[in-house]
């Protein structure tokens, strides 16, 4: 029985979904005006752990993220800079190419990390139609109000407003705005359009009914939800900062939208922090998952250091942590690696009991909210048993890393990091996606020749040696 915890309600559950066997989830991506920092790439690692729980258990997913490529502010107070335009501006290039560039330094980064890619993923900018028509809708329904040129959401007037957050509304953090928004009507309400923004040469505007502007910070998550996953949809994940804010404002003009009740269950993951403080995108100095590769570190040694804590635990990152990290996951694989000498892999349907006990405690615990630290210890385990025999250990192991993806009967692979070889692979996959399948060939027999044989898998495609 799968149990997982839900936000709303602050408990352990049994999951069931809408509709037997599929499951609908959508997860919040991210923002594509820098590189994602280890720290956002836990989120999307918990994320990943409970897609792969779910299909282990059975079930279809359909799985939705979104990309925030709209310049955002720091907060609906709009005394941020745009980040977009501050990344643009660093980087002379164009605002759409920015959210580009990070959008695809983003799935490299998870692909590193056998983190499997959603199968919808859809980018704020292509999406303003429907973000209007949500403002529109709860325009029409009488809640919004106009103030200083921008559409506020007026949170007053819908009844369970702040019930995930679980606070009096007096309690509410109110994001990190410095000086409060004096066009408010009430100190919760916030943008769902802007047509008065403070930045001059404001990069991205589009067409609106209330004039030419951009959508509000949390608009895009409820337009894109309700348009790939309809308006009742089974989970809905993102980083516990988005408790307070995001999602409550998310539930609040989405459920005011539709007049019902929206998501079934949340599941938040916890921060990845350092010993200063807490990881940020907007803070200099944050590591990213190449800072770890630049230092001799796999990004899989990066994986088995998040494996060992809970989801809902604070994580602290250090080096020492990650070597102790790396080096366990050098034990395990030594060990599997002679395990492989020993024997052939069994078939998992024909094993022991003795074996088939820690393959039914692994699913015990990976069902239990999701505890990845008790996985481990069951793959420690069986490693150091000494009644169940190497074919059997390889079984259970196999079918372990389904969950754990650390590659671990998988020969080590040497991955092309040649920037001119991963522009052509790019240049095939291009070619592929326009359906120019002699060019693709092409390219893939060129790539050959240099001694490097493309692979794709859902997570995305490599260059591995021949
Ligand atoms: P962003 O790209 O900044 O919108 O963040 C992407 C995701 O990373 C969101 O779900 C955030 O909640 C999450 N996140 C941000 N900082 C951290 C952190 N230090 N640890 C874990 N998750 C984080
Ligand atoms: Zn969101």
């Amino acid at each position: 029985m799968l149990k997982l915890y839900n936000t709303i309600g602050r408990e352990i559950t049994e999951f069931k979904p809408i509709e037997d066997g599929k499951v609908s989830i959508y997860c919040c991506g991210p923002t594509v005006y820098n590189f994602a920092h280890i720290g956002n790439l836990r989120t999307y690692f918990f994320e990943d752990i409970l897609v792969k729980t779910l299909k282990l258990n059975g079930f279809n997913i359909k799985h939705c993220m979104n990309i925030t490529d709209v310049g955002h502010l720091t907060d609906d107070g709009d005394d941020g800079e745009d980040k977009m335009i501050k990344a643009s501006r660093e980087k002379g290039m164009d605002v759409y190419d920015i959210a580009k560039f990070f959008e695809k330094a983003f799935f490299e980064d998870t692909q590193k990390l056998n983190i499997l890619k959603p199968n919808i993923i859809c980018q704020a900018t292509k999406h303003i139609g429907d973000m209007i028509k949500l403002v529109k809708g709860l325009e029409e329904k009488g809640f919004t109000y106009i103030s200083n040129g921008n559409v506020y959401f007026n949170t007053t007037k819908f009844q369970d407003y702040g019930l995930m957050a679980g606070l009096d509304k007096q309690d509410l953090n109110f994001g990190t705005s410095t000086e409060l928004d004096e066009a408010k009507q009430n100190p919760q309400d916030f943008v769902l359009w802007f047509t008065n923004s403070k930045f001059e040469n404001q990069a991205m505007q589009w067409n609106s009914p209330w004039g030419k502007g951009y959508p509000g910070w949390h608009l895009e998550c409820s337009a894109m939800s309700l348009k790939y996953l309809g308006d009742h949809f089974d989970i809905h994940c993102g980083g516990v900062d988005h408790v307070n804010i995001h999602h409550t404002n998310e539930i609040a003009q989405t459920e005011a939208y539709t007049g019902k009740k929206w998501v079934n269950r949340w599941l938040h993951g916890e921060f990845l922090v350092n010993k200063t403080g807490k990881m940020s995108k907007s803070k200099d100095g944050f590591l990213t998952l190449n800072t770890l590769i630049d230092k001799g570190y796999k990004a899989l040694d990066y994986r088995y250091f998040l494996l060992g804590a809970h989801y809902r635990s604070q994580l602290t990152f250090s080096w020492e942590a990650l070597d102790a990290g790396k080096s366990a996951l050098k034990g395990i694989r030594s060990r599997v690696q002679s395990l492989m000498k020993e024997s052939e892999v069994f078939n998992i349907n024909k094993i022991s009991d003795k074996a088939a006990k820690y393959k039914t405690d692994f699913e015990n615990h990976i069902n239990d909210d999701l505890n990845t630290p008790r996985c481990l210890a069951d793959l420690w385990d069986l490693l150091k048993d000494k009644e169940v025999s190497s074919g059997e250990k390889l079984a259970v192991i196999e079918y372990m890393d389904k969950i754990l993806s650390l590659d671990l009967l998988v020969a080590e692979k040497e991955l092309c990091t040649d920037p001119e070889l991963l522009a052509l692979l790019d240049k095939r996959n291009i070619a592929r996606g326009n359906k120019d399948y002699k060019s693709a060939d092409e390219i893939r027999a060129q790539l050959l020749t240099k001694g490097w044989i493309i692979k794709d898998s859902p997570t995305g495609s490599s260059l591995e040696r021949v």
